[in-house]
């Protein structure tokens, strides 16, 4: 199937250079292919592999600027995913390695903004991301955040493996029921906001695992980061509200941020 559909890549036009990150599953290394600089995830674990076809051939739907382009594949020992090459990684590194003196307020908003226009895109699609968080945000050579990982991404919202799910960015109502929806993704969306707008600390800072689903359960919600404007803290709030309907969507969230831009960079805007 992938090779009527262009989506299988040729292994002699693959040069692979260093290695540039650890995923749970195999290395990545970047490289070039047919001129392009790219990332190349390799899946070795035949079981896993399969598992990762299928997290491609969501992707290879999907087309959009703020999410991470699939250029295709390559089945050669195991499965080789190719992606466009984000070349200053993940955000919270990003974020942790600049910091406040580098990286300013409006910055910030268009990581935020980028994050929600992608996230809009999946929502228009009806694809729930389901892992949703910093870490699974990849910044381009142009600064511009994109969505990756979409690993867990499912067009329905059952079946899942509670052992593995990212409490601290899950919202209650997934937790306890599985009930994931593009709204338990408005969640995550909250408490990515929360991790942008702290420079990239951990969410929950000292509590287990334990602790924060029972506190969260109970109606505790994080504290505004330090200097994060009101406005922003205020749409962390409307993304844990303990019923996903009351939850904005992601378009409004964008046109929320967009009016935030507004106020902070009067002259900047795009
Ligand atoms: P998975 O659970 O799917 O294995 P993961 O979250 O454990 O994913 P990966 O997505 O495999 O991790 O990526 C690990 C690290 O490699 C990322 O944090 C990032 O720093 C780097 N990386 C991944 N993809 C790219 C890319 N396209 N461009 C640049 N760096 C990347």
């Amino acid at each position: 199937e992938l090779s009527k559909t262009g989506w299988l890549l040729d292994i002699t036009k693959l040069k692979l250079g260093k290695n540039i990150g650890e995923g749970e599953f195999g290395a990545v290394h970047e490289g070039h292919y047919m001129g392009q600089r790219v990332a190349v995830k390799t899946i070795k674990c035949d079981v896993t592999a399969q598992a990762f076809l299928q997290e491609t051939t969501v992707m290879t739907k999907l087309q959009h600027k703020n999410l991470v382009r699939l250029l295709g594949v390559i089945l050669h020992k195991g499965l080789h995913i190719v992606t466009e090459l984000m070349t200053k990684g993940n955000l919270v590194n990003f974020l942790r390695t600049r910091g406040r003196s580098v990286v300013h307020s409006v910055q910030l908003l268009r990581f935020a903004l980028d994050v929600c226009e992608g996230m809009e895109y999946l929502e228009s699609k009806k694809l729930i991301h389901r892992d949703l968080a910093a870490r699974n945000v990849l910044v381009s050579d142009d600064s511009v955040a994109k969505v990756s990982d979409f690993g867990l991404t499912k067009v329905d919202s059952k079946e899942s493996d509670n052992a593995k799910l990212p409490v601290k960015w899950t919202a209650p109502e997934a937790l306890k029921k599985e009930k994931f929806s593009t709204k338990s993704d408005v969640w995550s969306y909250g408490v990515l906001l929360w991790e942008i707008f702290s420079y990239g600390r951990q969410p929950y800072p000292k509590m287990s695992l334990k602790e924060v689903k029972e506190k969260v359960e109970g109606g505790y919600r994080m504290q505004a980061p330090d200097d994060c404007p009101p406005g922003v803290y205020s749409l962390m709030r409307m993304c844990w509200e303990p019923e996903p309907r009351r939850r904005p969507a992601f378009h409004k969230l964008r046109e929320k941020l967009e009016r935030e831009m507004g106020k902070l960079s009067p002259g900047c805007r795009e």
